[in-house]
């Protein structure tokens, strides 16, 4: 029995499935028995391997540090929130929406703002100070002109990331760019190759699968991951195109604003007189409304209590 430590899975409808040491998986009968589902992601162990074939079957799935649904990738590390500072311009309630459902997966998060070439220094420096006055410190980029692809190919190095972001701002255009791009020169000698193949695969420890994500009822899209110039990966399908917030509840959503867990101690539970306050003026509540995004907490604070009221009547 071979586990999954020295082996790379790789999707059997990608065109590159015959490179480095990918192997074509099935996956076990009674995986599917226990409806276990492997995802894009996943870390597996590999048996019955058919090295001559580059065949083996898929007998066990290791627990997930992560999952999201959307697309569905396991093991996520990080949600690379992209935004363009314009075209479309930056709006900072969309925004907000992205970075609440970012934020309520509990993946570490990146604000990255895209088409930076098409703004002078003093548009970026302004949306610099607002989005650090939120919690943020995003990176500016541009696809266009290179601009901050180093900094950012560095922050998404040795990890599995997923972009996220609404239409027009650049993912797949990011995506493209970030994939052809190796860190350094030495990295660049291990650089992957989809025609020669490489020994980036050989190194990675653990393999992370693709796997076929075209069948089954649950499924709508399909999503494999792009090894990176200095290692880890990249989701080559975006997520999060329309935040639904459908997991975030009127209790929980003050969590995910930066600014109100710094106004409560990010560590300290709640001080304010009650505990179930939801910091809209209730009598000893300690959260102030003397920052930018009070109104947007507001907001969407009716959108979920809408929705909320909703469901109980229908349920
Ligand atoms: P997606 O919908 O987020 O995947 O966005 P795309 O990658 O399809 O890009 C949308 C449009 O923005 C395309 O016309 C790109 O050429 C353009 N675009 C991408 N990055 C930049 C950039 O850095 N600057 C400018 N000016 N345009 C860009
Ligand atoms: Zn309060």
């Amino acid at each position: 029995i071979v586990t999954a430590e020295t082996d790379k899975v790789e999707d059997s409808s990608s065109s590159s499935s015959k490179v480095g040491t990918e192997l074509l998986c099935v996956v076990r009968a009674v995986l599917k028995k226990i409806k276990r589902r492997v995802l894009v992601g996943d870390k597996v162990v590999v048996g019955s391997i058919d090295w001559v074939d580059s065949r083996g079957m898929i007998e066990n799935v290791f627990q997930r540090s992560s999952v999201i649904s959307d697309p569905p990738v396991a093991n996520v590390d990080r949600l690379l929130v992209l935004f363009s500072v314009e075209e479309p311009r930056l709006e900072s309630f969309v925004l907000t929406r992205f970075l609440i459902e970012a934020e309520s997966t509990g993946i570490p998060t990146t604000l990255a703002l895209n088409k930076a070439e098409l703004v002078d220094q003093q548009v970026l420096s302004d949306w610099d100070t607002r989005l650090r006055s939120w919690g943020y410190e995003p990176l500016f980029c541009s696809v266009d002109s290179k601009m901050g692809l180093d900094s950012l190919a560095s922050v998404l190095r040795d990890q599995t990331t997923v972009i996220v972001g609404p239409s027009g701002v650049g993912k797949s255009s990011l995506i493209n760019a970030l994939r052809n791009k190796p860190n350094s020169q030495v990295e660049a000698d291990n650089w992957f190759d989809p025609i020669m193949g490489s020994k980036w695969f050989e190194d990675q420890r653990v393999g992370k699968v693709s796997t076929r994500s075209g069948r089954g009822k649950h499924t709508t899209r399909n999503v494999s991951l792009l090894p990176l110039g200095g290692g880890g990966c990249l989701a080559d399908t975006p997520g999060f195109s329309q935040p639904s917030l459908l997991k975030v509840t009127k209790q929980s959503l003050a969590q995910y604003f930066p600014e109100i867990r710094k106004m409560l101690g990010d560590n300290e539970p709640a001080t304010c007189a009650f505990n179930d306050c939801l910091h809209v003026g209730e009598p000893g509540c300690i959260v102030k409304g003397d920052w930018e995004r009070y109104p947007l907490y507001f907001q969407l604070l009716d959108e979920i209590r809408i929705r909320e009221e909703f469901q109980l009547r229908t349920f």
